[in-house]
């Protein structure tokens, strides 16, 4: 069976976790962030370097390992009783980041809604990744070089996905507001989307 699932969207540092975290609070359904899963893998293993080589760089993990990753993860939670998809929907925030890997989930994942944070300046963006750089301690948002590289592979590589997705499954949102704002505009969008379900 497929599961349910609404997708964030957005470039780096567009706050995809940040309201991902409060919506999926706000309304019970489960936050997924490839970006956390790859960071929780151990340092050690064969995924957990290839992982901190590609992220170091700015660069995206290759498709394939990402989906088998990715599927790994999901089929442990449903495994371990941790998510029900007869009953959950996900909230997945970093995936699918290319086509290749919107077309590699489509015959698991069915995505009711697309939530697209905008933010057209890219100055707000790096400013937001160095303060966060100062706080979470990422590598990858510390150094400017490798935050543009991150831009690059969002505009070459991730920006083309929404092709995937009819337009009345997405809505942009305005990512350079407050956080608060953010989340009540994503709120919303949720709430249209289930009503038109
Ligand atoms: P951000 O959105 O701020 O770049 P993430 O935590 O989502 O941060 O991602 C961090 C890194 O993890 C990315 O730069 C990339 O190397 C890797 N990554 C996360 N999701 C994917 C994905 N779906 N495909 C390939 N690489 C990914």
């Amino acid at each position: 069976m497929k599961v349910s699932a609404f997708l964030i969207f957005g470039a780096p540092g567009s706050g995809k976790g940040t309201v991902g975290a409060k919506l999926s609070s706000a309304v019970g359904i489960k936050h997924l962030s490839t970006g956390d899963i790859f960071r929780g893998l151990s340092p050690a293993s064969e995924s957990g370097k290839l992982f901190s080589n590609y992220a170091g760089a700015g660069k995206l993990v290759p498709d394939e390992v990402t989906i088998q990753i990715f599927s790994r993860y999901v089929n442990g939670l449903i495994d371990t009783n941790k998510f029900d998809p007869e009953k959950s929907s996900f909230l997945l925030d970093g995936i699918p980041r290319t086509v290749a890997q919107a077309e590699l989930i489509k015959s698991v994942v069915d995505v009711k809604h697309v939530f697209v944070l905008d933010i057209p300046d890219y100055s707000i963006i790096v400013e937001r990744l160095l303060k966060r750089a100062k706080i979470e301690g990422r590598k990858d948002d510390a150094d400017e070089n490798v935050i543009r590289a991150r831009l690059n592979e969002y505009e070459t590589k991730t920006a083309a996905v929404l092709g995937a997705y009819d337009s009345s499954i997405i809505t942009r949102i305005n990512g350079a507001q407050d956080h608060d704002e953010v989340f009540l505009d994503t709120l919303s969008a949720y709430v249209k989307a289930k009503q038109n379900k």
